[in-house]
C-alpha cells in the first residue's frame, strides 16, 4: 500500500483511535440470547448503533442470526436497508426485520409500506391510519402495537386494547407483536417494573395470538417474567452494563485511544488550561491530549476525570477544550510520554460506565456522543 495512505490507515491523521470488537459484540449477542431463550433476541440499532456505526454492526448481527432491527426514526431504516439486504441475501433463510420505535408519522405511511418496514404503531390515530393503507394496498401490512405500561413516553393507552379488539381497529393488519418498554430495568428491585408487567399481562391477555415484546437490556435480566418472545436489548450488545451497581456481564465492544499531542513541565503556581481552573501546587508534567468535547468528551470532566497510561492513572487538569484536554503526567517516569503516544480513555483500566460515572452521565449518552474525528477500527 502506498506510504501515505497506510500512514492515515493506522490513525495518526486522527486525534484517537476507537476500537470496535466486532467478536465481543456477536459474543454479547449470543449472550443476550442465550439469556432470554427460548424468547428471540432483537437489536436495537437506532442513533448509528449507539454511535457505534449501524452499517458496520447490522452486518455482524446478521451473521450472528439476528434478524430484527430496532430503530427509532424511519429515515434510520432507510438508510440500513440495503445492508440489511447486502448482509442477509441467503434465500430461505429467515429474512431480517427493521422496526420503527417512534412510530408512524402522518405521510410516511406509503413509504413504510413500499420498503416493508414495521411500524411501532404508538396512537389510536397511528393505527387507523396504517391500517387504511392495508386496506387500500389490499395487503395485511405488518405492525407491532405498543402499549404504554406505566413510562408515560409512547405507546397506546392500556384501555385502548379492548377498543381495538371490539371494534376490529387492527383486522387489516398483521400484528407481529404486542410491546412495551421498561422505564426501569436496570433497577432490578424497583416495583415499577413488577407493576408494568402486570399491565402488559392483561393487555396482551387481549391478543392471544401475538408474540409479546418486552425487555430491553435490562429486562433481560429480570428474570423470565420479562422476556416476552421478542428481547429487544440495546446498550448491552455495546458491551454497557445492563444492571446498575452489579457487576457487568457483557464484554466490552469499545476500546478510546488518544494521541498525546504536546508535553510539558510547570511550575508551581502555574495556571492550566481555559480560566486558570487548575493551578500546580507543585512542579508538575503535563502532557495535552488530542481529544475535547468536540469528541464528545463532556466538559464536566474537566477536574474530574482521568487518562490511562500502562496502568498509571493521569488526572484531567483544568477544563475540557474543544479539541484538547490535559492530564497530569507527574506519576510517570520524565520521558515516558511522548508526542503521538496514546494514552486509554476507555479499555481495560477505565471502562465505559466508569468514564461514564466519572462524567455524571450514563454509557448511553457517551457513546451516542463519540464524535466523527476519531480514527474508527473494526476488529
Ligand atoms: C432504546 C430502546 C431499547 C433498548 O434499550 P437498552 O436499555 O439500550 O437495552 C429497547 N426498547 C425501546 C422502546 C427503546 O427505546
Amino acid at each position: 500500500m502506498h506510504g501515505t495512505i497506510s500512514h492515515i490507515d493506522t490513525g495518526e491523521a486522527a486525534g484517537g483511535v476507537l476500537t470496535i470488537d466486532c467478536g465481543a459484540l456477536t459474543d454479547n449477542y449470543r449472550l443476550l440470547r442465550a439469556q432470554v431463550a427460548p424468547a428471540r433476541a432483537a437489536a436495537v440499532v437506532k442513533a448509528n448503533a449507539y454511535g457505534l456505526g449501524a452499517l458496520d454492526v447490522v452486518p455482524e448481527l446478521i451473521a450472528a442470526g439476528c434478524r430484527d432491527f430496532f430503530v427509532a426514526h424511519l429515515g434510520e431504516a432507510l438508510e440500513l436497508l440495503p445492508t440489511l439486504r447486502e448482509a442477509h441475501g441467503t434465500p430461505g433463510e429467515a429474512e431480517p426485520h427493521l422496526y420503527v420505535l417512534n412510530g408512524l408519522m402522518p405521510g410516511s405511511e406509503a413509504t413504510c409500506a413500499a420498503a416493508g418496514i414495521i411500524p411501532v404503531i404508538n396512537s389510536l390515530s397511528q393505527l387507523a391510519r396504517w391500517a387504511g393503507t392495508a386496506a387500500a394496498r389490499g395487503e395485511k401490512l405488518p405492525a407491532v402495537l405498543q402499549f404504554d405500561s406505566g413510562m408515560s413516553r409512547l405507546g397506546m393507552a392500556p384501555a385502548d386494547a379492548e377498543a381495538i379488539i371490539r371494534d376490529g381497529l387492527a383486522d387489516t393488519l398483521d400484528i407481529r407483536a404486542i410491546m412495551s418498554h421498561l422505564a426501569s430495568a436496570d433497577e432490578p428491585d424497583n416495583p415499577q417494573n413488577d407493576d408494568q408487567l402486570r399491565v402488559l399481562r392483561a393487555i396482551a391477555a387481549a391478543f392471544p395470538d401475538a408474540l409479546v415484546s418486552f425487555a430491553n437490556s435490562g429486562g433481560a435480566f429480570l428474570g423470565a417474567d420479562y422476556h416476552g418472545a421478542l428481547a429487544r436489548p440495546g446498550i448491552a450488545l455495546y458491551g454497557g452494563a445492563p444492571t446498575a451497581a452489579r457487576e457487568n456481564p457483557m464484554r466490552p465492544v469499545v476500546r478510546l485511544d488518544v494521541r498525546v499531542i504536546q508535553t510539558r513541565s510547570v511550575p508551581a503556581g502555574a495556571r492550566i488550561g481555559y480560566g486558570g481552573a487548575f493551578v500546580a501546587t507543585s512542579p508538575m508534567r503535563l502532557a495535552t491530549l488530542a481529544v475535547g468535547y468536540a469528541d464528545g468528551l463532556p466538559r464536566c470532566l474537566g477536574n474530574r476525570g482521568a487518562a490511562w497510561f500502562e496502568g498509571v492513572r493521569l488526572p484531567m487538569v483544568g477544563r475540557v477544550s474543544m479539541d484538547s484536554l490535559i492530564v497530569d503526567a507527574s506519576a510517570l517516569p520524565e520521558g515516558a510520554l511522548v508526542e503521538g503516544a496514546l494514552v486509554e480513555l476507555i479499555g481495560p483500566h477505565q471502562s465505559l460506565d466508569e468514564l461514564a460515572t466519572a462524567a455524571g452521565t450514563i454509557s448511553y449518552e457517551l457513546l451516542t456522543q463519540l464524535g466523527r474525528r476519531y480514527h474508527r477500527r473494526y476488529r
